[in-house]
């Protein structure tokens, strides 16, 4: 696996790009997400660190000092998605970025063989599973940030603030109009009753969005209930489980099955791309616990050189300028509450977000995975 270092090289240059040309790069940043670096990898857990927190009072936030050292970040994000947002961050602060791209996997690995000399000051990714997992292996810092605790809700943040959600995506029921209509579907738990045998189409277990699902539902529903469920719905398959969440919306398109559960934002793209995509979406769960909704995050380095830095760029990621951009970016949902979403994702309708501290998908995942292996779920 190369990795491929960025450095943004602009200097303390004050002046403003315009919003809408600026929303324009992200737009087109979006469109070219065919090569996702978010897919996670396996990790063991070992004692969580214990350093003294990075406190920022909040004040410093709209004043961040052009002297500050270079912030380098490993990130699974796409690059073309989160470039722009930092080059705007340099722009604004004259604050040098050094970007390393990976998947989460190598990158924690990474972090592990580098110990205290390693060049990352802050650590982006998706999914709490895997920032849960990062301050497991005490990879991570905790920070004392006013900033963070007023623009991300403490659902989304690591109650010992090792990391914070800095995008929501959800994770929610897929299916074809042709063949299902909306009043058929309720909740992820439904899809494992004998009516969708031979109709659902699901990705690999393997994937940690599945995994902080399975744990959201161990939570709701308790062991003996999820184990029933993930049988049902190894039961119900359509087809052999798919890689990727593109894939199984497209085998619902191609009427390989007539239902299936994705990330909302791989829809947005594909509705993108083509604007009559033939699936439609169904918030999950609306009767009952909220459809489950994920962070992409941050946390800093354990053993950074510049906390302060990459906990300055963390808050500037949750503010109203970044969040909104940020989010709508990768067809997400902003962290912060107030934001304007895209017209596309408003076009999905209001729904109720399950409100489980993200936390325990991490806290559940070993669980979680055993269990899926268990009930035979590949
Ligand atoms: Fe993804």
């Amino acid at each position: 696996m190369s990795l491929n270092a960025i450095s943004t090289t602009l200097t303390a240059s004050k002046l403003t790009l315009p919003v809408a040309v600026f929303g324009m790069m992200l737009g087109l940043a979006g469109c070219s997400n065919s090569s996702t670096t978010e897919d996670s990898a396996e990790v063991e857990t070992s004692a969580a660190g214990t350093e003294q927190p990075v406190a920022n009072d909040g004040a410093a936030n709209n004043n961040v000092n052009a002297d500050d050292q270079t912030v380098t970040i490993y990130s699974s994000r796409n690059e073309q998605l989160i470039k722009p947002l930092l080059d705007r961050y340099t722009e604004q602060t004259g604050v040098k970025i050094d970007l390393v791209t990976d998947k989460t996997g190598p990158l924690m690995a990474r972090l592990q063989a580098e110990g205290q000399n390693t060049p990352a000051d802050m650590l982006l990714t998706v999914d709490a599973g895997n920032l849960w997992q990062a301050a497991e292996q005490g990879l991570l810092q905790p920070v004392a940030s006013t900033v963070l605790e007023s623009n991300v809700p403490a659902k989304y943040r690591d109650p010992k603030g090792q990391w914070t959600g800095l995008s929501l995506r959800a994770r929610t029921i897929f299916y074809d109009p042709s063949k299902v209509s909306a009043d058929q579907l309720s909740t992820y738990a439904d899809l494992a009753d004998p009516k969708w045998k031979g109709k659902l189409c699901l990705r690999t277990s393997k994937k940690v969005y599945n995994q902080s699902l399975v744990a959201s539902m161990m939570e709701h529903l308790g062991e003996e209930k999820t184990e029933e469920v993930i049988r049902g719905w190894v039961d119900n398959l359509a087809t052999d489980v798919f890689s990727d969440d593109t894939s199984m919306l497209e085998a619902i398109a191609a009427g390989q099955c007539e239902v299936g559960v994705a990330n909302s934002y791989y829809y947005g793209r594909l509705l993108d791309e083509k604007p009559n995509f033939p699936v439609k979406i169904f918030w999950a769960n609306q009767g009952t616990t909220g459809t489950h909704v994920n962070i992409s995050g941050a946390g800093v380095v354990a053993d950074s050189d510049n906390p302060d830095g990459a906990l300055k760029l963390m808050e500037w990621l949750s503010s109203d300028e970044a969040q909104g951009l940020y989010a709508s970016a990768d067809k997400e949902f902003p962290v912060k509450e107030g934001i304007d979403e895209s017209e596309l994702l408003r076009s999905w309708g209001e729904f109720k977000k399950d409100d489980i501290n993200v936390q325990k998908f991490g806290e559940l995942q070993t669980q979680a995975i055993q269990m899926m292996d268990k009930a035979g779920y590949k």
